[in-house]
């Protein structure tokens, strides 16, 4: 039994260094992903669950690396959080969502908003109302096209200094959003507190609606309660016209989901605005 004990002992260790292995390898790769031009901002559409036009699109980054390839945003904007790239890397998404969105409005199409996600720690550490300042300015964006996409973990603590940061936003005329709405620790007092526009129902109550009659109740809830409070509901993970007659039917405002796009390059994106729309 000793002998079983330290051999489950060494695999286990054995296991922890690979792990500690792979994570360092990831980190010290995606300190120079930035100026080895390895990032790319993706964007997926957000059509109206009426018209089907698209309204919006959400900034998603991507990494592709030559050794590790390409590493899922799931993991590697969890690392660059611990160890503060997401300031450098959040400046650098705002700026290309900015700019990107202006070369789609200077062709002449109808203007529709870049939603950008931010992290906890540029609300912490960085000098995001500065950043978007000064971004807004220099791209010539309408603040009004620009959407923050924050989620429940930010309105936790420190809330006098968070939520002043989004009043400045807010005041601005940068559209606020909370995202993931339904998988956090979520108060409802935070959508009364907090200056949002919108509201983002997760894909995990989506996925279901058809299939589980107590998603299906929470997502028409969540609805219902959201437009009560002014605010406009996104329902993210849209994948089958059934998910999407439920939520349309009950009154849902704005779809994303593969049903109508996965994410796209910003060429990609420039196509599908330029696409007869239809469904
Ligand atoms: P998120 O903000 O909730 O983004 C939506 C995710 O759902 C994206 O995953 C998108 O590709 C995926 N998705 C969209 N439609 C569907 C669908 O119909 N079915 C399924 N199964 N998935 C769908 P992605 O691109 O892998 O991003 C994962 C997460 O990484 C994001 O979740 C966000 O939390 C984070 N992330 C991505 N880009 C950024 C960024 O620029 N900054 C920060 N701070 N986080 C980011
Ligand atoms: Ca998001
Ligand atoms: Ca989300
Ligand atoms: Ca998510």
């Amino acid at each position: 039994a000793k002998a079983q004990g330290s051999n489950s002992f060494c695999f286990f260790t054995q296991t922890m260094n690979n792990q500690a292995r792979a994570r360092l390898e990831i980190e010290s790769e995606l300190r120079h992903a930035q100026e080895n031009r390895e990032l790319e901002l993706h964007f997926q559409p957000i059509v109206d669950a009426r018209s089907g036009q698209i309204v919006a699109a959400e900034g998603l980054l991507r990494w592709n690396n030559p050794t590790l390839g390409r590493v899922s945003p799931d993991t590697f904007v969890p690392l660059a959080e611990d160890i503060g790239l997401i300031l450098p890397i959040g400046d650098w998404v705002l700026r290309t969502a900015c700019h990107t969105a202006m070369t789609w409005q200077q062709s002449g199409r109808t203007p529709v908003r870049v939603c950008v996600n931010a992290s906890v720690r540029q609300f912490r550490n960085g000098n995001i109302v500065q950043t978007i300042a000064s971004v807004l300015e220099e791209s010539g964006l309408p603040a009004h096209c620009l959407e923050v996409e924050i989620t429940e973990g930010l309105l936790l603590d420190d809330a006098p200094e968070i939520q002043e940061i989004l009043n400045k936003l807010h005041r601005m005329g940068v559209r606020i959003s909370i995202d993931d709405f339904g998988t956090g620790y979520s108060s409802l007092c935070y959508l009364k507190k907090f200056p949002f526009d919108v509201l983002k129902i997760d894909q995990s109550f989506v996925r279901d609606v058809i299939n589980d009659p107590d998603d299906a109740a929470l997502a028409a809830a969540i609805i219902h309660m959201a437009h009560q409070l002014k605010l406009e509901v996104v329902g993210e993970g849209v994948e089958t016209t059934a998910q999407l007659h439920y939520l349309q039917d009950n009154g849902l405002d704005m779809v994303q989901g593969y049903l109508f796009s996965k994410p796209v390059t910003a060429e990609g994106f420039k196509r599908l605005l330029d696409q007869k729309k239809s469904h």
